[in-house]
């Protein structure tokens, strides 16, 4: 036979090669970026329907590569995560995210994401409020972000860690709500402050014919929950006014602002806007 175990082997070997050579350059490319400053956060904000009030904004991080440009989260949180690197770049974000939140009008919050390997580490709790007194943020303007990843081990060390930033004053969000196995089960073990409805939903309200049905059902539970709802990923005025109808409390997404510059935030919160 001529697709032979070797053949097919030495097909694949230098694609493999390849890949794992920028993995690791990605890696060491990585590891120097934090010295470098080339990390940076873009802010998008989150308005509430209900007067169509800004109330906050998310931290959404880019690496500025000197060589490969603007390098997209999607492209290397995960690696960091494996390896661990999401630790300091994830306190260098809160501490970033801090500074830059208490120049914004009060009660602005501002929503920062946390990854599953955040919450293994010892500090978790101390790091937060570290960057809490450094910039003077109250805890109530702070929100963390977790996806159904931390939750998935549920241990009871995550839980205490959860309960302990609800302490202090600062909101928990469950992010990516929906696109997991156990959304439902997570909202029993922790109350959390706010769902985030998965953009993939909030797509299905042009594409499929059930979409409203989902996110009606979603934003009861947070209602019934006494959770807010936000829908992420709007980019149209439709999908603004069904998710009005449908009883979501807040949205984010392109219609309202894509994710700015720091340094651009105060100028789009100053903007007359009556309408979107
Ligand atoms: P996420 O937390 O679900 O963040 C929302 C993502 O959706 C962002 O992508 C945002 O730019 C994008 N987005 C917002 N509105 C729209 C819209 O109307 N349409 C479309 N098509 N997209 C929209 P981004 O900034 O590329 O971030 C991707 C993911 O990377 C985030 O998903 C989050 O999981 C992760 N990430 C970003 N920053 C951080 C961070 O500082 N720490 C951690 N641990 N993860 C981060
Ligand atoms: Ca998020
Ligand atoms: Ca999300
Ligand atoms: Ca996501």
């Amino acid at each position: 036979a001529k697709l032979d175990g070797r053949a097919t082997y030495r097909f694949f070997e230098p694609e493999m090669d390849a890949r794992m050579q920028m993995r690791r350059q990605l890696e060491l490319d990585m590891r120097q970026a934090l010295a470098r400053r080339e990390f940076q956060l873009h802010y998008q904000p989150q308005l509430q329907l209900e007067g169509n009030r800004l109330i906050g904004c998310e931290a959404l991080i880019r690496w500025q590569h000197p060589v490969r440009g603007m390098v997209s989260p999607l492209d290397f949180i995960p690696l960091a995560e494996e390896i661990g690197l999401i630790v300091p770049i994830g306190e260098w974000v809160m501490r970033q995210a801090c500074r830059d939140a208490v120049t914004w009008p009060a009660p602005l919050s501002v929503a920062v994401n946390v990854s599953p390997a955040q919450f293994k580490s010892e500090r978790l709790v101390e790091m937060v409020m570290s960057a809490l007194s450094a910039s003077g943020l109250p805890a109530t303007r702070l929100e963390v972000e977790i996806t159904e990843g931390v939750l998935l081990h549920e241990s009871e060390k995550t839980l205490q860690t959860l309960h302990r930033l609800r302490e202090l004053g600062v909101r928990v969000s469950m992010d990516d709500f929906g696109t997991g196995y156990s959304s439902l089960s997570y909202l029993r073990s922790f109350p959390f402050d706010k769902i985030k409805i998965d953009r993939s939903f909030v797509k299905d309200l042009s594409d499929k014919r059930d979409g409203e049905a989902i996110i009606r059902a979603i934003a009861g539970l947070g209602k019934s929950l006494g959770m807010t709802t936000v829908a992420e990923g709007v980019e149209t005025p439709d999908q603004m006014e069904r998710i009005r109808a449908e009883g979501c409390t807040d949205v984010q997404g392109y219609l309202i602002s894509r994710p700015v510059p720091a340094s651009e935030v105060l100028k789009f919160l100053s903007a007359e806007r009556s309408t979107y």
